[in-house]
């Protein structure tokens, strides 16, 4: 899909609560359609010009592109290795709340260096990237979650 198409959608603002996220973005744990009102599907270059495609809600296709635009003008793709995920109808792991993943408002890079409980920060240029879209890093979480970015204004 164009980015210019993708730039006519909704503009909304990170979320900061689950009702606000529900309200704004939808009920994907409740709407059969979900998937089909609220998901689009993107394709980025990650490092070694390795092309994935991401399903992500539509309020935030955009914005997702920018972040590997950017990094790619910046010549920093190659600080992202893997690709982990995104749309996935799920709580939060080992967790009774829903994840923001459930939206497709959540994206997992690096898994593999940076996994779920790991105290160490993926690089300051990559995290940077994804905090100037309005997405917070996982590793501000109680439960520190590195590879982890969603749109929120907080860890909700
Ligand atoms: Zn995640």
């Amino acid at each position: 899909m164009p980015l210019s198409v993708l730039e006519a959608g909704p503009v909304l603002p990170p979320p900061s609560s689950l009702l606000e996220m529900e309200e704004l973005f939808g009920h994907p744990f409740t709407d059969p359609e979900f998937e089909e009102k609220h998901i689009t599907r993107i394709p980025v270059t990650i490092a070694g010009g390795k092309t994935v495609t991401i399903a992500c809600h539509v309020a935030v296709a955009a914005r997702m592109a920018r972040v590997f635009q950017k990094l790619k003008a910046e010549n920093a793709l190659g600080l992202i290795k893997t690709y982990d995920g995104c749309f996935n109808i799920r709580k939060v792991r080992g967790g009774n709340r829903p994840s923001l993943h459930a939206w497709g408002l959540a994206i997992d890079l690096n898994a593999g260096q940076f996994p779920l409980g790991s105290t160490q920060h993926q690089n300051a240029v990559l995290v940077r990237a994804w905090t100037a879209e309005g997405f917070f890093n996982g590793s501000k979480f109680h439960r520190p979650d590195p590879m982890h970015f969603q749109y929120s204004a907080n860890a909700m």
